[in-house]
């Protein structure tokens, strides 16, 4: 659904027609220069060749140092995506079940799926603020379920979970060794502080991105933190899959964690002036949300509303969502994503109040 909805989005505009996108994940700014500069130097210096699957050992460092934990620790992947389906795929590949709070970024579980494992699903509700009922994930703990995925900040709700909560999820992994993967490629620009699952003890895995904090979508770079013996599993299969990630985009990344609480700020910054904006009108709508804590998405409800329908109609007007059901069965719910510009915002959300007033 995510995809024909992009698609429709793409074809109407290139048949003219003005769409506002709230349907993508992708920030609108342009890569920060510095980082592009750092990228064709690394390349005119030769840097384009085969290298090693772990990672440019420089970078590994340098991400060591920031997580207070040792290189060996760190593979660096095309993508975060990359990251996550290849631990799925090494975690699950012996029958194991894996738990997905939701609501919950598709690929998790289309990821599950495409590997043949099953995929349980822990759910909240706008009703309760999101809240996750602990005591309901270990009714759906068993011998099988090696891993439990959680997005904090989550996509689509913008929900940072309180440490309380993590502290609640980690006691359970801990006690049932299962293994945590906690996304946390929102976290760097989120507006409330994470409490990373790294300031946890037990063996679990973190997961981050160069994509959204440095609006760097397209050059695919991202990376985990595991164990060392998981390290060697995920380097093996990055040799005898993609080799490396682009050494000069490895440099460019470099160049981005220089740089980082600056470029962190700004787009920070920028995400809570389009967040107040979306806020102060939709609050004045018949819709009910919850205020985001991060970038770069509100993920209101209208009761009885069938978002897919809905989602369609709207591109009609010239506005494109995500239905609620892309994300785990949300159907009454869609996804604005706030990555277009303010006056954008102001337009697009009009169209939307008026769509379902
Ligand atoms: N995790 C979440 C929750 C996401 O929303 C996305 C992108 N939409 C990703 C991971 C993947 O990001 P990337 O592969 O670009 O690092």
């Amino acid at each position: 659904m995510l995809y024909e909805i992009s698609e429709k989005a793409i074809r109407l505009r290139r048949e003219g027609k003005k769409i506002i996108r709230f349907n993508m994940g992708d920030p609108d700014q342009q890569t920060p220069n510095e980082i592009i500069e750092a990228a064709l130097k690394a390349m005119r210096k030769g840097k384009t060749k085969y290298a090693s699957s772990a990672g440019e050992k420089e970078l590994r460092e340098r991400l060591a140092e920031i997580h207070d934990t040792s290189a060996e620790n760190i593979i660096i992947t095309p993508g975060s995506k990359w990251a996550i389906f290849s631990i799925m795929y090494l975690m699950l590949g012996d029958g194991g079940n894996v738990i997905i709070l939701s609501p919950h970024w598709s690929a998790y579980e289309l990821m599950a799926k495409s590997i043949g494992a099953e995929a349980r699903f822990l759910r909240t509700s706008l009703d309760s603020d999101w809240k996750i009922d602990i005591d309901k994930l270990r009714e759906l703990i068993d011998d099988k379920t090696r891993l439990i995925i959680f997005n904090n900040p989550n996509n689509p709700t913008s929900k940072v979970m309180d440490e309380k909560t993590v502290r609640g999820l980690v006691e359970i992994a801990n006690d049932e060794n299962v293994t945590i993967l906690s996304d946390e490629v929102y976290a760097e620009i989120s507006f409330v502080k994470v409490k990373s699952i790294l300031d946890f003890e037990g063996n679990h895995i973190f997961v981050n991105s160069f994509s959204k904090t440095f609006a760097m979508t397209g050059w695919r770079i991202g990376y985990a933190v595991v164990n060392e013996e998981l390290a060697q599993k995920m380097m093996k299969l990055n040799q005898i899959t993609m080799t490396n990630v682009p050494v000069f985009i490895q440099h460019a990344a470099l160049k981005a964690l220089e740089l980082r609480d600056e470029i962190a700020e700004s787009m920070r910054e920028a995400y809570w002036r389009r967040a107040k904006i979306a806020c102060d009108i939709l609050s004045k709508s018949k819709l009910e949300f919850t205020k985001p804590d991060a970038p770069f998405y509100l993920f209101p409800r209208y009761k009885n509303l069938d978002s897919e329908t809905f989602a369609f109609q709207l591109l009609d007007r010239g506005v494109a969502v995500v239905p609620g059901t892309a994300f785990g069965g949300y159907r009454e719910h869609f996804r604005i994503s706030l990555t277009v510009s303010e006056e954008d915002i102001e337009l697009g959300l009009k169209k939307i109040c008026e769509a379902i007033s």
